[in-house]
């Protein structure tokens, strides 16, 4: 099983500095930092028991990811571990999501992964439904093995992870959905995250060759601004039309209970959405 990297010794000869996503966290020995997920064990260095270790394992199609304009009609096998680097009250997946749970699954080794996607006949591998960044050592292990057989391997990520994991990405992963979660920074911040740090790895990866699909959970309060959702169309218009965005709607979940997004709203901003780029699709709807 793969260790965890992207860390480093503090000044201070006793903290470790995670780098894996933007955070950065510090953490103290005996700590966690942001994510629940990864641990500073005394004397070890920055641990992650979590690596290959999932809660869900399913064979979707892999336009559920969503994926829309890759690979259509394929199967793909899709993966969920514990944990994430955001804090969204609205999260959909939150009983996953959220570190608390215990961890009780046997890890699954790279070998083992690959053993499983051909018995399932599965034409990809998609770290989906908590967030994969906290994967990354154990993708990026797996992803050549999967190669070698033809298997491809999708992230459906916050994007939110740094600039090395983002450059290793553009290698070993073959396509992602990326969520948008509004198009303003203070919105981000609230939310535990950064809008400059996504959209710059987005445009990295696209660069890099990558196929990107992006998806806007349209939430009542956080991310149903007009002006919001036109500053995003048209950042992405100025990427190519042809990148995918799918407008989803929301349900309440978690801690966050505005109704659901009104479906008028929906439509008006998927008509918005279609005057500049080339696919648009309304999920959830
Ligand atoms: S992955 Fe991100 S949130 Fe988790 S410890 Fe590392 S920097 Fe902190």
């Amino acid at each position: 099983m793969p260790e965890a990297r992207w860390w480093s010794v503090c000044e201070d000869g006793c903290s470790v500095r995670c780098g894996l996503c933007w955070h950065n966290c510090t953490i103290t020995p005996g700590q966690k930092g942001l994510c629940g997920v990864r641990e500073h064990s005394p004397y070890a260095g920055l641990r992650s028991s979590h690596l290959g270790r999932f809660v869900s394992i399913a064979l979707d199609p892999v336009e559920k990811k969503p994926l829309r304009r890759w690979r259509p009609g394929t199967q793909i096998l899709s993966l969920g571990g514990v944990g994430c680097n955001m804090r969204c009250p609205f999260c959909q997946n939150h009983e996953i999501s959220m570190p608390e749970r215990p961890l009780t699954e046997k890890p699954v080794s790279p070998g083992e992964l690959v053993a499983m996607s051909k018995e399932f006949g599965a034409h990809a591998v998609a770290y989906t439904y908590n967030e994969p960044t906290l994967q990354a050592e154990y993708i990026f292990a797996a992803s050549p093995q999967l190669r070698d057989e033809g298997i491809a391997t999708v992230m459906v990520t916050n994007g939110m992870f740094s600039r090395e994991v983002c450059s290793e990405a553009a290698s070993g992963v073959d396509a992602m959905n990326i969520d948008i979660k509004a198009f303003d920074e203070e919105t981000y911040r609230r939310l535990g995250g950064s809008l400059d740090v996504v959209t710059r790895n987005v445009e990295r990866l696209i660069s890099a060759g990558v196929h990107i699909e992006l998806t806007c959970l349209i939430v009542p309060g956080v991310s149903d601004s007009a002006d919001g959702f036109v500053r995003l169309v048209d950042w992405m218009a100025g990427l190519s039309p042809d990148v995918p965005l799918h407008i989803s709607r929301y349900f309440p979940s978690y801690r966050y209970k505005a109704p659901p997004t009104d479906i008028s709203l929906m439509r008006r901003f998927f008509n918005a959405a279609v005057e500049k780029l080339n696919y648009v699709y309304l999920g959830n709807v």
